[in-house]
């Protein structure tokens, strides 16, 4: 089997991290020839003394690049991901930066890689039929690597043509899932960031938190997968044990259940269209004995409901609600809000900035700077 060239966008996070060990374990099927990562310039040295890469680069330039690393080309500043893209001749990349900063990387990775893995759903929030128009146009595949998203894929494997009711997305329901509201408002940090069943990012956690990550996934499966917000369903699901389901017009319900482990999407997208030998954890459906199911409460976590009428209203909206909550997030992460004002963040920023039609990747950057601009507004009244 040929040796697959990836670049590893976001190389020192929670999925680029993931996605070197798979690269480690199958060095006869892919090598990584293009890292890059925001300013974690230690731990990108020493992966790049392992992996060897073609191309890397840093969004915040280090003071200098250790002798024996010289020969690999290093791309510095805030467009170093497209950069090094372009000089890496990758076959495919792994978006895993997070946020609408890995944007720009995305739009690149269509133009000059075979195949996207894409972690980064904000890109996708924000770029939306920007860039699965482009997909479409260049005929290169979007391959989800968000678990719910790869379930979905996964179960829509042989299924082309069946009419499809419903797609249901599963979310763990966060770290204070059983909370109520008025403990929800005031949670502290640590608390948001004791995940239940999966281990990631700061921002992807406290999303789960409050469940703004779901209303991002929502939007994502309606990019994805072309469906409409009324054929997304959201079910809140403890376990983490089934990832997702799609039902089809004769009642019948496909599911992709595994242990939470993000490695399993990670490297089903790696391997497309084969798959990975992987020494995963099992799942023992004895000691599992039951799984559970809920309907999501908007009254304790309205912000998904914010993002589902995000979608609805389309235009600007997604990229308004993921602006103000990119900076809501990081304000928070900061101490500088409660916990509870992420949410009547995003809802200011939806009713106060402009609707408008996006129709180039430069509407969507005026867009995010107007949310940011309404969210920093009540952020600096704190
Ligand atoms: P993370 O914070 O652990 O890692 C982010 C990575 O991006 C880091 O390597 C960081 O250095 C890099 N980065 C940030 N800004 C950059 C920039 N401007 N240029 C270059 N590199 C930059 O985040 P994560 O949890 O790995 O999540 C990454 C993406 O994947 C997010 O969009 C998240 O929503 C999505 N995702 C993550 C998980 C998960 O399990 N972690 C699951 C599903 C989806
Ligand atoms: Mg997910």
């Amino acid at each position: 089997m040929e040796q697959k060239k990836i670049a590893i966008l976001g190389a020192t996070g929670s999925i680029g991290s993931q996605a070197l060990d798979l690269v480690r374990r199958h060095p006869d099927r892919f090598s990584a020839v293009c890292l890059t990562a925001n300013r974690s310039s230690e731990q990108l040295f020493s992966l790049v003394r392992e992996f060897r890469p073609v191309a890397a680069g840093l969004a915040c330039a280090p003071a200098e690049i250790p002798e024996d690393l010289r020969s690999c080309a290093w791309f510095f500043g805030p467009d170093c991901s497209v950069r090094a893209l372009e000089a890496a001749g990758a076959d495919a990349a792994l978006c895993a930066i997070t946020g609408i900063a890995g944007l720009d990387a995305v739009w690149t990775a269509l133009d000059v890689c075979g195949q996207v893995l894409l972690a980064n759903k904000e890109a996708l929030v924000t770029g939306g039929d920007l860039v699965t128009e482009k997909a479409r146009a260049l005929n290169k595949p979007l391959l989800p690597v968000d678990s719910e998203h790869s379930a979905i894929f996964q179960c829509l494997q042989g299924a082309a043509g069946n009419p499809i009711r419903r797609l249901i997305l599963t979310a763990s329901g966060g770290a204070l899932r059983d909370w109520p509201k008025e403990r929800i408002d005031a949670a502290r940090v640590e608390d948001v960031l004791r995940h239940p069943t999966w281990s990631m990012g700061r921002k992807i956690t406290v999303d789960c938190a409050t469940m703004v990550n779901k209303g991002l996934e929502v939007i994502e499966a309606h990019h994805l997968f072309g469906m409409p917000a009324e054929q997304i369903d959201v079910v809140v699901h403890p376990q983490s044990v089934i990832h997702s389901m799609v039902e089809f017009r004769d009642g019948a319900v496909l599911a992709q259940l595994g242990c939470p482990d993000m490695r399993g999407p990670i490297g089903y997208a790696m391997a497309y269209p084969g798959r990975l030998e992987y020494d995963a954890r099992r799942l023992d459906f004895a000691k599992i004995a039951s799984l559970q199911f809920m309907e999501p409460d908007l009254q304790r976590f309205p912000a998904l409901g914010y993002a589902i009428e995000a979608l609805r209203a389309g235009g600007a909206m997604p990229i308004v609600l993921n602006g103000a909550n990119e900076a809501a997030v990081d304000a928070f992460l900061h101490g500088r809000i409660p916990f509870g004002r992420i949410a009547e963040i995003i809802r200011d920023a939806l009713d106060r900035v402009p609707q408008r039609p996006i129709r180039c990747i430069a509407d969507v950057y005026q867009a995010d700077r107007e949310a940011r601009a309404c969210a920093d507004e009540i952020i600096r009244r704190f």
